[in-house]
């Protein structure tokens, strides 16, 4: 799943225990981002005269090895006086060529690290690779600033894409969740209690702790 991209740079420990294990926990963050995507995930269309929305368009790569849905596509009319219609799809029923523009809503704010730009460019690989065109950029919309951030997907942002889907998959083939590393992410993780970093960190191990809990009160 193209989530699995976010959760990983998230944490690796957490893209296991949702992906490889299939455990889910709600925190507030996931429910209040649920709640933003509830009307985009409904499948709504919208039009304008030289803009068309779809919401919910499901994805995937064979290049990548990814599934997911992207939140909105947008696609803009190419004027007839265009030098090229180059990167530009049909779509059905409508006149005209469209240049193709994923959209990914936040609830949240702009993050210091990459982690919403590689979801949206695994979006954007899908959609090339399944409409046969180059997609230059997309956009991130962040609920609570409500701000449109444009995200260009340059050769350095594909690769780290790349990259991290190749762990994911190395990850996955190996059936191992890795250890935890308590850090400030652990703070905002859903997780937590289903991970609890403090108790399994620092080389610290199941047989270990039941030795110490269990152990003492059979003695
Ligand atoms: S609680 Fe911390 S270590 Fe555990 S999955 Fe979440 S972020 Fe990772």
């Amino acid at each position: 799943m193209i989530s699995a991209l976010q959760h990983y740079l998230f944490c690796p420990r957490q893209c296991a225990l949702i992906h490889l294990e299939q455990l889910w926990s709600e925190n507030y963050l996931t429910a209040s981002g649920k709640l933003n995507h509830e009307r985009i995930d409904s499948g709504i269309k919208e039009s304008r005269k030289n803009v068309r929305k779809v919401s919910a368009v499901r994805l995937f790569s064979r290049t990548l090895g990814i599934t997911g849905i992207a939140d909105v596509v947008e696609f803009y009319l190419q004027s007839e006086q265009s030098d090229s219609f180059e990167n530009t799809v049909i779509l059905n029923g409508v006149q005209g060529r469209w240049k193709p523009f994923p959209v990914e809503y936040k609830h949240g704010t702009v993050k210091s690290t990459a982690i919403d730009e590689v979801q949206l460019c695994a979006q954007a690989i899908c959609l090339e690779e399944m409409m046969n065109v180059k997609i230059e950029s997309g956009a991130l919309f962040y609920h609570k600033t409500k701000s449109r951030v444009i995200v260009e997907f340059n050769p350095a942002l594909r690769d780290l894409t790349a990259e991290i889907t190749e762990k994911i998959h190395t990850l996955f083939r190996s059936g191992i969740t890795p250890e935890p590393v308590v850090s400030d992410s652990c703070k905002a993780c859903s997780m937590r209690d289903l991970c609890q970093p403090e108790i399994t960190s620092n080389g610290k191990n199941a047989s270990q702790w039941l030795k110490k809990y269990v152990g003492e009160m059979i003695q």
